[in-house]
């Protein structure tokens, strides 16, 4: 894994406000988290955020969205961002996501480590304490040991409509609560024979109140804490203790949650009373996911779209996963100028993909050098060309930068140009090569189109011309030539051949899984597009991640090849303008 780097420098100068800073901004001011010393006696900061991802799959553009808000305030206020991995659930999670993720955040551009220290935890790191605090709260009186079958349990739950009914076991004393927990953590019982749960009120109109479970009996091997434990504790237990183990002051997560919150505060009070953590406690609050047309950003659909071979693993070119975005040719900047400029909201909406694609290009069209490629080749030959003359043509590495030189373009007597620059019956308005029609051959020279060779079933397999010598480009006689069509070449001779991969997007339904809608059947089949082209020589260096201007044609990334590979691999990162705009 790479090294952690410094968190980058804000995207856009002043990052617009939202509510969240204006809750951050009256928390300063009030000097709510001032003062506070962490157990070293060592200052802390008055934000302090967390980013809490369940290592059960790869980070996604919606994972993105909350990693840019939490460590982007944190920067924006001096304060810290924690890496925190929530991994209370055995079963699901494993090292490889991990690492994955570690890798991720700081692609994305961000660090957990400031000043020498890593914010880096693991919430499976305070099982011991999250197992006292459990203890405390029986002892209290405010957990209890239930031995109610599922299914009773359920129906004892009641529903939105009907208050829930209390549990046989709720008023068990707490010594016997205390030993029967003891017991279920020394591993005396099946999965799911008890389960320890808080007393509350089972009549609240808040489900997540009617006495919620807060260790359940799992014998799972977990990825770190091997079978040391048999127990686990439950998310919306183990979530505000981490952050308040953490001093963390700003605890956000999506809107889902919100019903969630009096747990988290409850949970929190109690253990203030407990003298576990002082007062002021961490807070919850709630902003709106990131939802984005013809995306999916479920980790479970992800995961089928992988599993099935839709697409190819989870670092596909088409994958929203921040993996797959890379591959894609995404760049960090681009990622973030997205996740600042969509802003943060409480109420749901959907992100137009136009909008990530649009930052896209705005980060890439002032770094991206140019280059030719043609795509969907057709021979022309030159018929007036000297037969082994090659001559030098200059082209600008970016046009908006001279300073950045040019490149070098041999052009000879046959070239490669797209297919689709020729017709021999021109339609209206065409203004590209068709016989008696002159062109310019950008960078190059003017060419008169003089006809075509066409194979037996009548496909053009070559097209003629003769050139005019004293109209290249850059010479003074260039300017005696007024052509329309001006259109890109190389030369067969000279062209290196490469696999071009034409990606599009996944999904042709703006919401594929609204409404529980099966996102499968609205797949995207021309998603995907292999053919063989032909890029200019000088991209014979090209190296793995290289970003380039195809003109005329789009972005395009170099990908990783293996050894043994004889030709270069691009990938179509975007268009140059939004072919799916109406
Ligand atoms: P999924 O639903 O895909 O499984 P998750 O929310 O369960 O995702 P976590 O690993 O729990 O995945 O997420 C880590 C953090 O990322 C959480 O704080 C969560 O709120 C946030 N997050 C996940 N998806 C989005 C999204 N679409 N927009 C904004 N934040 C998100
Ligand atoms: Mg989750």
């Amino acid at each position: 894994m790479s090294k952690p780097h410094t968190a980058s420098a804000p995207v856009e100068p002043a990052p617009a406000s939202n509510f969240l800073r204006s809750i951050i901004d009256a928390d300063i001011a009030s000097q709510k988290y001032a003062n506070r010393t962490d157990t070293a006696g060592q200052a802390l900061p008055q934000v302090i955020t967390r980013f809490p991802p369940e290592p059960n799959g790869y980070l996604h553009i919606g994972h993105a969205k909350s990693i840019c808000l939490n460590f982007g305030l944190a920067r924006d206020y001096q304060g810290r961002t924690h890496l925190r991995f929530d991994d209370t659930n055995p079963a699901k999670e494993e090292q490889e996501y991990v690492d994955t993720i570690l890798d991720s955040v700081q692609w994305l551009g961000f660090s957990w480590t400031q000043d020498g220290v890593a914010h880096l935890h693991y919430a499976s790191d305070y099982f011991e304490r999250l197992y006292a605090m459990a203890e405390y709260l029986i002892t209290a009186g405010h957990a209890y040991v239930d031995s109610q079958s599922a299914d009773d349990m359920a129906a004892n739950r009641g529903n939105f409509n009907q208050p829930g009914k209390d549990s046989p076991f709720r008023n068990r004393p707490a010594a016997e609560s205390l030993a029967m927990f003891r017991r279920m953590k020394a591993g005396e019982f099946a999965d799911g024979a008890h389960i320890l749960r808080a007393r509350i009120d089972m009549a609240s109109p808040n489900m997540n109140l009617r006495d919620p479970a807060i260790y359940r009996i799992r014998h799972a091997h977990h990825h770190r804490t091997g079978d040391a434990w048999c127990i686990y504790p439950m998310y919306d237990y183990t979530h505000p203790i981490s952050d308040a183990l953490e001093n963390i002051t700003h605890s956000i997560c999506t809107l889902e949650f919100q019903d969630h919150r009096p747990f988290y505060d409850w949970i929190l009070e109690r253990m203030a009373e407990g003298g576990f953590f002082a007062k002021p406690l961490p807070h919850q609050y709630e902003f709106a996911r990131l939802n984005m047309t013809y995306v999916v950003t479920s980790k479970r659909k992800l995961r089928e779209l992988v599993e099935e071979h839709i697409v190819d693993g989870w670092d596909d070119p088409r994958m929203p996963t921040l993996v797959g975005m890379r591959r894609r040719g995404f760049t960090p900047e681009a990622i973030q100028l997205f996740c600042e400029r969509t802003g943060v909201t409480k109420s749901d909406s959907w992100i137009d993909i136009a909008t990530l694609d649009g930052c896209l290009r705005e980060d890439l069209d002032p770094k991206a050098p140019r280059a030719t490629a043609v795509l969907r080749p057709l021979k022309l030959v030159i018929d007036n060309f000297p037969a082994d003359e090659v001559i030098d043509c200059h082209a600008p590495v970016h046009p908006q930068f001279p300073e950045r030189g040019n490149r070098t373009v041999p052009i000879s007597a046959t070239l490669w140009i797209e297919q689709d620059d020729f017709m021999e019956v021109p339609s209206k308005g065409y203004f590209r090569l068709f016989p008696g029609n002159k062109v310019r051959l950008r960078y190059g020279f003017v060419i008169e189109c003089t006809g075509c060779d066409k194979d037996a079933d009548g496909n053009v397999i070559a097209v003629h011309c003769n050139y005019f010598a004293d109209s290249k480009s850059g010479t003074e006689g260039s300017a005696n030539y007024k052509v329309k069509g001006n259109i890109h070449w190389l030369s067969v001779a000279h062209a290196l051949e490469a696999e071009v991969r034409l990606y599009d997007r996944l999904f042709t339904d703006p919401q594929p899984d609204a409404g529980g809608k099966d996102f499968k059947l609205a797949l995207n089949p021309n998603a995907k597009e292999v053919v063989t082209a032909f890029v200019e020589p000088g991209l014979a260096t090209a190296r793995p991640d290289d970003k380039f201007q195809f003109e005329r044609h789009g972005y395009f990334v170099a990908d990783r090849v293996d050894a043994s590979a004889t030709r270069l691999v691009f990938n179509r990162i975007t268009t140059l303008k939004d072919s799916w705009a109406k």
